[in-house]
């Protein structure tokens, strides 16, 4: 989130401006928040977090390596704990951000869930499944379809995503440049 600067007093002071708790901005820098989390866990960063008016009831962050499970995606993880919080798996009033845009396994869910609007930060023409390389949060057969706001927050939710995955790529390269430092007892 970037706060605001005082000015020289000709104008109204702009670090006396409100800050927004529900706006899409704030919300997704909880979310990520959430991702920042998950760098650290040496997970791929992405964070989601599920909103009931102006109740964040859910925080989750991208657990594939940690949990051994490759449906332990944030915005899964995510739905579990609002549908727990809730008592209910009808999420129908609650909105979801997620700093990635869901793959299909997790539009899917996030359809039998019901859940009111999607905000994501970066799109995934390749793999994205709501409205990159598909959308099946607004497919008209399905009984439910979700609102969709793209963007919020695009570049910071990318540019994580590309440290991480250059970091992963220079660690790659370092154990193949030296393998018998990583492996002493193999040479
Ligand atoms: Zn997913």
């Amino acid at each position: 989130m970037v706060f605001p600067t005082p000015d020289d007093g000709a104008g109204p002071n702009p670090a006396e401006a409100p800050i927004e708790f529900t706006s899409d901005t704030f919300l997704m820098e909880q979310a990520l928040r959430q991702a920042r989390r998950a760098f650290q866990a040496g997970e791929v960063p992405v964070g989601a977090i599920i909103v009931q008016g102006s109740t964040i009831i859910a925080r989750a962050h991208n657990q594939v390596e940690t949990l051994r499970d490759a449906t332990a995606h944030a915005e899964m993880l995510a739905l579990s704990q609002a549908q727990e919080a809730l008592g209910d798996w009808r999420l129908t009033d609650c909105d979801l951000y997620v700093t990635k845009e869901p793959c299909p396994m997790c539009a899917g869910a996030i359809v039998h869930c019901r859940i009111r609007r999607v905000i994501f930060g970066v799109g995934d023409p390749k793999g994205g499944a709501a409205g990159g390389l598909l959308n099946l949060l607004q497919q008209p057969t399905l009984n439910h379809r979700s609102e969709i706001t793209p963007g919020v927050l695009e570049a910071e939710s990318l540019a994580i995503l590309q440290s991480f995955f250059r970091a992963a790529r220079e660690a790659a390269k370092e154990k193949r440049s030296s393998p018998t430092q990583e492996n002493p007892d193999l040479s």
